[in-house]
C-alpha cells in the first residue's frame, strides 16, 4: 500500500478533496464530485434540494467527538437515539454504545471524502437544524419522501451511490442519511488491513484504545468492515 492512500484511509490528508459549494462548503474526494453533481441535478428534477449535512471528516475532527463522548463531554446515546450516562457504564459497554453511532478515528467512511450525509433542504425551513435522525427519514419524517426517492435510484444497475449502513446488524445503527460512493470508496475499502490499522490506533491518542485492541476482531468486522445489502 502506498503511504499516500494509508493516509487518505485513516484521515490524515485532505489531499484528494474538492470543495462542494452550496451554501457551506463541503469537501469530497474529487472523484465523487461529478456524480454527486448528478445526483443533485437528479434529484432537482423532481423537486428535492438534495443538499449536504455532512462530508469528509478528518482524523482529527474523530478524534475530538470520540475522545469527547468517552470523557463524558459529548453526548453517548443509546440505540433510540436517547443519551446515556457514560460515568456508570464499564468502559466495554461505553465502547459498544459509542461505537453504534461513531466510528473510531481512523476508521471512519468519512476520512475518505467518498461518503455524505444528506438532506432535502426543500421539505424543511432554512432555519431548520437538521439532525439525521431515523425519524427524520421514515415515515412522516421531513426527509422521507427524498430517501424513498433514493431508495429507487439506487437500485438502478448503473447506480453509482449506496447506503453502506441500511440494515442493523447488531453494530452500527441503520443510517438512511448516509451514501457512499461505491466506485471510489471500494478503492479504501480494499486497503482497510486489520492488523495495519489497530497498530496504527494503539499509537494514537484514542480514547478506550485498549477495550479496542482487547475486541479489535469482532469490531473490525462488525463496525469498520461494511458488507452492503441490496438497498431494498
Ligand atoms: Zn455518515
Amino acid at each position: 500500500m502506498i503511504e499516500e492512500d494509508w493516509r487518505v484511509l485513516t484521515g490524515q490528508t485532505s489531499a484528494a478533496l474538492v470543495p462542494v459549494e452550496h451554501g457551506e462548503s463541503f469537501l469530497v474526494h474529487k472523484d465523487v464530485l461529478s456524480p454527486w453533481t448528478d445526483l443533485v441535478a437528479r434529484a432537482l428534477d423532481v423537486g428535492f434540494s438534495l443538499r449536504i449535512a455532512s462530508a469528509w471528516r478528518g482524523f482529527d475532527r474523530q478524534q475530538l467527538i470520540w475522545n469527547g463522548k468517552a470523557s463524558g463531554q459529548r453526548p453517548v446515546l443509546d440505540a433510540c437515539g436517547n443519551p446515556l450516562d457514560a460515568c456508570s457504564m464499564s468502559e466495554d459497554a461505553l465502547l459498544f454504545a459509542m461505537l453504534r453511532w461513531s466510528a473510531i478515528p481512523g476508521c471512519s467512511r468519512h476520512h475518505w471524502g467518498t461518503d455524505l450525509d444528506v438532506f432535502d433542504a426543500a421539505a424543511v425551513a432554512q432555519d431548520y437544524s437538521v439532525q439525521l435522525t431515523t425519524a427524520e427519514c421514515t415515515d412522516c419524517g421531513p426527509f422521507a419522501a427524498l430517501h424513498d426517492w433514493l431508495d429507487a435510484v439506487l437500485r438502478e444497475e448503473s447506480a453509482v451511490f449506496f447506503r453502506p449502513y441500511t440494515a442493523d446488524r447488531g453494530g452500527i445503527a441503520p443510517e438512511r442519511w448516509h451514501l457512499s460512493c461505491r466506485p471510489v470508496a471500494e478503492r479504501y475499502e480494499k486497503l482497510l488491513d486489520e492488523a495495519r490499522l489497530i497498530d496504527w490506533i494503539m499509537a494514537q491518542d484514542i480514547a478506550l484504545k485498549d477495550r479496542i485492541y482487547v475486541h479489535w476482531h469482532d469490531i473490525f468486522h462488525r463496525y469498520v468492515l461494511v458488507t452492503p445489502d441490496s438497498n431494498a
